[in-house]
């Protein structure tokens, strides 16, 4: 993949471990919203950040899916929207953020989804903690697009 404007690149063989356990909890993660799933029309509409919507991702999620976007086609993205949205194909699904997993714009299961989520970010601050990885919270624009 084409790095998006303001990358710094992802990765590094001491993030290995950490990228396990991570790949670890997504695991957990999918079998605890397997039956909380809302409906999903795939349009992409989330993930282009419109109505004031934000992703906020820690720097291990990010180096996680910069890892990944390594081996990944070139990805062209509106202006403001994720730089890993291809059209209205996510091209990190696989590594995509506790976020991206966790959101639906269904309400449906919505507070039961929002603990989980809660439930994931504590897992994987944990992580981060235990391998000596800034947490560094943040909006995944702010991070990736370098501010825009
Ligand atoms: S969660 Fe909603 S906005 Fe996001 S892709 Fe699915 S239908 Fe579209
Ligand atoms: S990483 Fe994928 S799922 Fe997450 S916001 Fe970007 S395109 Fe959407």
């Amino acid at each position: 993949m084409a790095q998006a404007e303001g990358v710094a690149s992802g990765g590094g063989s001491g993030c290995e471990a950490a990228f396990g356990e991570l790949a670890e909890v997504y695991d957990r993660l999918a079998e605890d919203l397997e039956p909380l799933a809302g409906e999903c029309r795939r349009c992409g509409r989330c993930c282009r950040f419109v109505d004031g919507f934000a992703l906020y991702t820690t720097l291990l999620e990010r180096k996680y899916m910069l890892r990944a976007a390594g081996e990944l086609a070139p990805v062209k993205s509106p202006p403001k929207a994720c730089p890993f949205l291809s059209g209205i194909e996510c091209t990190a699904r696989e590594f995509r953020a506790l976020g991206c997993r966790t959101y639906y714009c269904d309400s449906a299961n919505a507070e039961r989804r929002r603990e989980i989520h809660e439930k994931y970010v504590r897992e994987i601050a944990s992580i981060s903690e235990r391998h000596g990885i800034e947490r560094d919270y943040a909006a995944l624009l702010e991070r990736l697009v370098g501010g825009a």
